[in-house]
C-alpha cells in the first residue's frame, strides 16, 4: 500500500524545526496515507483535512520551534473538538458538533500539533473491539480481519498504520494499552489525574483517563509532556509537577526492581502471549532489572468490581443524553416520557443499554450494599495489593492482555466473555495507577503481542524508560506490517 514511510513524532518535530520539511508537506502525507488505507481499516470517522491543512499553514509560520510542531495528531472521537463532529461512535451523537475544545486538544495544537480527525471507538468506549462503534468496527493493520482492540481502537490503527505519529485515546479499563498491544504500538495510560479531562465525554468518572498512543517511548514522553498538568477547568487535575519525561529516557535500568506476578498467568492466558512475556523479561534482566515475584491476591475480583463500578457510574453519566440538549431525539413522540423512552431506545446501541441497565441495577435501593459498596470495598483491597507490591518494586510486569487479536464478529454473542479479556488492565484503573503497553513480539501468525508495566501513582517517568530501554533491544516499533 503506497503512502507514507512511517516517521516518529520526534522525527517529523526535529524535521520542521530544523526547516528540512514543512508542516503542510508532513499533513499532506498523513492525509495520503488515510486516503489509501482508511477505507479498508475504519479508523477514522471524521478527516478534517482542509482545517489541518490551514492549521499546518500556521504551524509553518508561527510555530516551527514548538515541541511537536507540525506533528499529525488523531483524537479519539470521544474527545471534543471544536467545530469538528464528535459522535463517541454513537447515533446519539451523530451530528453533534462541540462548541469547544477539550484541553488536551488544545494544549497539543498550542504545541504545534495538527488535528487530523476523529477516531472510531467503541461506543461511548465501552468494549474491547471497536465493534460496539454504531459506524462499523475497525480492522487491524496487521491483519484485516481481526478487530483492533478497543475502545480506543481507531486511535490505535491510525498510528499502527502510519496514518498519524501520534493519537489521542481514552482509558477507563485498558482502552489505550489493550488496543495498543493489539495492534503492536505503545500506549500509555497515565495516573487518574495526571491528564486533564475537560472535554472528554465522561464514561465512568473515578477511572477515565486521557493518553497517548505512539510508536517509539520517546513519544509518548513527548507527548505526555505536553499533556500533563492541571487544569482550571477540570478539579480532578493535579497539580503534581510535571517532569521531563524524554529527559528520564536513559536507557539505564540497571538495579530497578520489576514485580512479576506469575500466578495471574495461570490460566486464560495463550501460549504465544505468555512465551513472549517472559522473554521480554529476559531482555529486561539483561539489562540489568530485577525480578522479583510478587502477589496481587485480589486482582481475580478485580474484573468483577470494575464491571459494577464502571457501569454504576455510565449509568450516571449518560443519563444527559435523553434528547433534549445533546444530538439525536426521536422524531414524532407523543409526550415528554415518549420522548425521552424513543430516544434513549433509538439512540443507544446494545452494549450502551446493557451497561445502563446493569448499572442501574447494582445502585439500585435493595442491591446498593450487595453490589456497588462491596465492589468499592474490594475496590480498595485492590489498590492496598499494588501499594504492598509497590514497597518491594518499582513497577510490576505483566502482559496487557491474555491473547491477541480475534477475527471481527468471533465472540460478538458472549459479553461476558470480552469483559474477561480485561483480566490486566483494569485493576490500573481502580487503583489510579499509570500503566503503559509496549509492543514485545508476535503470535505465530503475526499478530502483535503486548508487555504492560504499571507503576507508582505519578511514576510515568519510571515507566516510559522502562519501555523505551526495552525497545533499544528489541526495535518491535519498527516492524511494519505487510497487510497493508
Ligand atoms: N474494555 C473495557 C470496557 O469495556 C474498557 C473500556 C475503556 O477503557 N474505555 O469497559
Amino acid at each position: 500500500m503506497p503512502g507514507a514511510p512511517l516517521r516518529t513524532a520526534r522525527d517529523i518535530r526535529d524535521a520542521v524545526s530544523s526547516g528540512h520539511a514543512s508542516a503542510v508537506e508532513v499533513v499532506q502525507a498523513s492525509l495520503a496515507r488515510i486516503e489509501a488505507t482508511n477505507r479498508t481499516l475504519n479508523a477514522f470517522l471524521t478527516v478534517a483535512g482542509e482545517r489541518a491543512l490551514e492549521r499546518a499553514k500556521v504551524v509553518d509560520r508561527e510555530y516551527r520551534t514548538a515541541p511537536l510542531a507540525g506533528v499529525p495528531i488523531a483524537v479519539k472521537d470521544n474527545i471534543c473538538t471544536r467545530g469538528i463532529t464528535t459522535t463517541a461512535a454513537s447515533r446519539m451523537l451523530e451530528t453533534f458538533v462541540p462548541p469547544y475544545d477539550a484541553t488536551v486538544v488544545g494544549r497539543l495544537e498550542a504545541a504545534g500539533a495538527i488535528v487530523l480527525g476523529k477516531t472510531n471507538c467503541d461506543e461511548f468506549a465501552m468494549g474491547s473491539s471497536t465493534e460496539n462503534s454504531a459506524f462499523g468496527p475497525s480492522r487491524n493493520p496487521w491483519n484485516p480481519e481481526y478487530i483492533s482492540g478497543g475502545s480506543s481502537g481507531g486511535s490505535a490503527v491510525a498510528v499502527a498504520a502510519g496514518m498519524a505519529p501520534l493519537a489521542l485515546g481514552s482509558d477507563t479499563g485498558g482502552s489505550i494499552r489493550q488496543p495498543a498491544s493489539l495492534c503492536g504500538i505503545a500506549g500509555l495510560k497515565p495516573t487518574y489525574g495526571r491528564v486533564s479531562r475537560y472535554g472528554l465525554i465522561a464514561f465512568a468518572s473515578s477511572l477515565d483517563q486521557v493518553g497517548p498512543f505512539a510508536r517509539t517511548a520517546y513519544d509518548a514522553a513527548l507527548a505526555l509532556s505536553v499533556l500533563a498538568g492541571p487544569d482550571p477547568h477540570d478539579a480532578t487535575a493535579a497539580h503534581e509537577p510535571v517532569p521531563a519525561y524524554t529527559a528520564a529516557l536513559t536507557g539505564d535500568i540497571r538495579g530497578m526492581r520489576l514485580g512479576v506476578p506469575r500466578t495471574m498467568l495461570d490460566q486464560g492466558v495463550d501460549d504465544a502471549v505468555r512465551t513472549c512475556f517472559y522473554v521480554a523479561l529476559d531482555v529486561l534482566r539483561s539489562r540489568g532489572a530485577e525480578l522479583i515475584d510478587i502477589e496481587l491476591p485480589h486482582a481475580k475480583y478485580a474484573i468483577a468490581t470494575y464491571y459494577i463500578v464502571a457501569t454504576a457510574e455510565a449509568s450516571s453519566n449518560l443519563a444527559r443524553f435523553d434528547g433534549v440538549r445533546y444530538g439525536f431525539r426521536a422524531p414524532g413522540t407523543r409526550d415528554l416520557k415518549d420522548m425521552y423512552e424513543k430516544t434513549r431506545r433509538l439512540g443507544f446501541g446494545a452494549e450502551v443499554k446493557r451497561r445502563i441497565m446493569l448499572g442501574t441495577y447494582v445502585l439500585s435501593a435493595g442491591y446498593y450494599d450487595a453490589y456497588y459498596l462491596k465492589a468499592q470495598r474490594v475496590r480498595t483491597l485492590v489498590r492496598r495489593d499494588y501499594e504492598q507490591a509497590f514497597q518491594q518494586v518499582d513497577a510490576v510486569a505483566m502482559p496487557t492482555s491474555p491473547t491477541a487479536a480475534f477475527k471481527i464478529g468471533e465472540r460478538v454473542e458472549d459479553p461476558l466473555q470480552l469483559y474477561l479479556t480485561d483480566i490486566f488492565t483494569v485493576s490500573a484503573n481502580l487503583a489510579g495507577l499509570p500503566a503503559f503497553s509496549v509492543p514485545c513480539g508476535f503470535t505465530p501468525d503475526r499478530l502483535p503481542i503486548g508487555l504492560q508495566i504499571t507503576g507508582r501513582p505519578f511514576a510515568e517517568a519510571t515507566l516510559l524508560k522502562i519501555g523505551d530501554a526495552y525497545e533499544r533491544d528489541t526495535q518491535f516499533f519498527n516492524a511494519q506490517s505487510s497487510a497493508i
